[in-house]
This record gives C-alpha cells, sequence and structure tokens, in this order.
C-alpha cells in the first residue's frame, strides 16, 4: 500500500477505513487497482476545494463529511476480465465505476450520483439536516472567496464533538465501552453513541 493510502486510512473513521480497505482487495480482484485521493479534509482544504470548483464541485466548509472522517474518494484503473478464452477484457471506466459503485453499497457505504469514486457513510441529506441543525453548515452557504475566520469561529462550537464522536469505533458495531458521546452531537449520532 502506497504511503498516500495509508496517510489517508488512518485518518478516515474506522468504519469507512475498513470499507475502503475491503474496496481495495475487491478492485485487486477484479484487475484492478485502487487509488485514494482524498480522506479527511481541514476547514482550510475544504475551503480552498471550495474556492477553486473544479470538475467535482466541493462543499461548503463544514458541511462536507469529508471533514470528519466520513468521506474519501477513490480512482479505480479499468477492470480487467479473462475471457474463457483466455483473453483480456478491459471494462469501461462506467463500467468499472458501476461494479465499484455496487461493492461499495454493499458493505453499506453511500454512493452520490456524478461524483464517482466519492464513498461516505452517511446518506447525503441526512447529513445535510444534521449539519445545518448543529450549526456547522449555513443553509445557504455563500459564494466561493468565503471568509475563512467567519467561519472557523462558527465551527469551534462543534468540531471536537464530531471529531471525538468520528474517532469512535461505535459505527462498526463494536465495544467501545469507555467511549461517551460528546455534548452537544445531536441525533444523528446516536447510530455511534
Ligand atoms: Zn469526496
Amino acid at each position: 500500500m502506497s504511503l498516500q493510502a495509508s496517510r489517508i486510512l488512518s485518518g478516515l473513521h474506522p468504519w469507512l477505513a475498513a470499507r475502503v480497505r475491503w474496496l481495495g482487495e475487491v478492485a485487486t480482484l477484479y484487475g484492478s487497482g485502487q487509488t485514494l485521493i482524498s480522506g479527511t479534509r481541514t476547514i482550510t482544504e475544504q475551503g480552498r476545494l471550495y474556492d477553486f470548483q473544479g470538475n467535482r464541485p466541493a462543499a461548503y466548509p463544514g458541511c462536507s463529511q469529508h471533514q470528519y472522517g466520513f468521506a474519501v474518494d477513490a480512482t479505480y484503473l479499468p477492470i480487467v476480465q479473462i475471457t474463457s478464452k483466455g483473453k483480456p477484457f478491459i471494462w469501461t471506466p462506467a463500467e468499472t465505476t458501476s461494479a465499484m459503485n455496487n461493492a461499495a453499497r454493499h458493505v453499506g457505504l453511500t454512493v452520490v450520483a456524478n461524483d464517482d469514486g466519492h464513498y461516505q457513510v452517511f446518506p447525503g441529506i441526512q447529513f445535510r439536516e444534521y449539519i445545518v441543525a448543529v450549526g456547522l453548515c449555513p443553509q445557504n452557504p455563500p459564494p466561493p472567496l468565503w471568509n475563512i475566520a467567519e467561519v472557523q469561529a462558527s465551527n469551534d462550537a462543534y468540531r471536537d464533538c464530531l471529531l471525538a464522536a468520528s474517532r469512535s469505533n461505535r459505527l462498526l458495531g463494536a465495544d467501545s465501552p469507555s467511549f461517551s458521546c460528546p455534548q452537544p452531537c445531536g441525533p444523528l449520532f446516536n447510530r455511534l453513541c
């Protein structure tokens, strides 16, 4: 595994990291390969991406699951299938994406339309409602070229709480009896706490 991949995996919530590792194994079995592009982002990184608004427009700082360890961006090499005659048959990028998306859904990840290779823990609408309700994400985000100081101040109250929750392994359905949910985390995190 590349240094970049281990660094990205170690920053993700363990529930997500385990599934992303598994997707990497699936890709290998398919004769493809997984490259991890982006995992957990700081508010500054998210702000840069939001301002950039490239071919994958990013959410306003505070609004992205990427900031809390709940999302990852991956790319996959085309799947190579060996036919019954022993010849390699190379899938199109769209077919490869579709196969990997199915694998991701199979292990409970949320796949987002028009954002190939982006996998997240929570359904987008559910997460957005929560993140707006707790004041981490504005209902109507301002256009790009935002004021980082303003955003940072409004986020401070909840950021630590969310990061602590995102580091728990409750989503794995396992044993972290010592972990108590920081307040005020709110209803979304009942799934974790
Ligand atoms: Zn993403």
